[in-house]
């Protein structure tokens, strides 16, 4: 079992990478307001592309529209990686899903079937094991900075109220304690793959295979957004990242912006 405390992330998890540029650069804090506030900070401050800020601890960690993301002390992986990319703003909202799609690869890697549920999470059977935030930092008419917030349960060995149906960990779903520092290195290898794919290609380069592991394909699913919601099946996740719809009034496409998806009967 590792030790959270004589773990050095720098001088342990540099030789585990094959990037190029994701994970080169390592900001490690024991305690945060959120990764994500901290690498937006790092943006201002013209840190290079890739660098990663990790958290054991985050007293405000968010997920999106402002709802709370659980980050106790040492049994997750909080980290945000941030990113610089030369993508148009519609594109730029891909990158959740492609962060989504290679920390469902790096999870299979481990034999536990992880499946994406679209826009913005991972579960392991009907329950959250991973979120992920991406938020865009404008600094001027072209400089953006994005900075991608992955929060995963590793080792944690329950959840109270709300959670406790709704969120699992590794170690849940395994019996299975894991270094944290193993699961951060196959993600950030996964991830560096797989953006790099997504600028050169588009998504339509990962998309067919993003089907393949996303959990709402073919189910009921209902649609929550600021204008209501609606519910239908899950015909597939487009090649522009959105969720095609059949719905009783005709096919309708869902953009990923602030909609939360369910299933009929939970969660998934
Ligand atoms: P949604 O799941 O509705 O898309 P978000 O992606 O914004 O929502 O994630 C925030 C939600 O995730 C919270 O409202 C809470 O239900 C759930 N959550 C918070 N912390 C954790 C955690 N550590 N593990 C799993 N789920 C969590």
């Amino acid at each position: 079992m590792e030790n959270s405390i004589s773990l050095n992330w720098e001088k342990e998890l540099l030789p585990l990478l094959n990037t190029d540029f994701v994970g080169r650069n390592i900001h490690h804090h024991q305690q945060l307001d959120s990764t994500n506030l901290q690498a937006k900070r790092l943006a201002n401050s013209n840190a290079p592309e890739g660098c990663v800020v990790f958290a054991e601890q985050q007293i405000l960690g968010r997920g999106r529209l402002g709802r709370k993301w659980e980050s106790p002390a040492n049994d997750g992986i909080w980290m945000s990686i941030l990113l610089y990319p030369n993508l148009s703003p519609d594109k730029i909202s891909c990158i959740t899903l492609v962060a989504g799609y290679s920390v469902c690869r790096a999870i299979s890697q481990l034999g536990l079937e992880a499946k994406i549920k679209w826009p913005n999470d991972i579960v392991i059977g009907s329950r959250k094991v991973c979120g992920i935030l991406t938020e865009m930092v404008a600094q001027g008419q072209s400089n953006i900075s994005v900075v991608v917030g992955i929060g995963i349960n590793v080792n944690n060995d329950s959840f109270d109220g709300e959670l406790s149906d709704k969120a699992c960990s590794l170690y849940m779903e395994s019996g299975k304690k894991f270094q944290r520092i193993d699961i951060a290195a196959a993600i950030l290898n996964c991830f560096e793959q797989d953006y790099n794919n997504f600028c050169q290609n588009g998504f339509e380069a990962i998309c067919e295979d993003y089907n393949k592991h996303c959990c709402n394909v073919g189910r009921q699913v209902v649609i929550s957004g600021t204008n209501g919601s609606f519910t239908g099946k899950a015909i597939n996740v487009t090649e522009k990242g959105a969720l095609l719809v059949q719905t009783e009034q005709g096919e309708t496409e869902v953009s990923s912006g602030e909609v939360s998806v369910r299933g009929m009967l939970g969660y998934v």
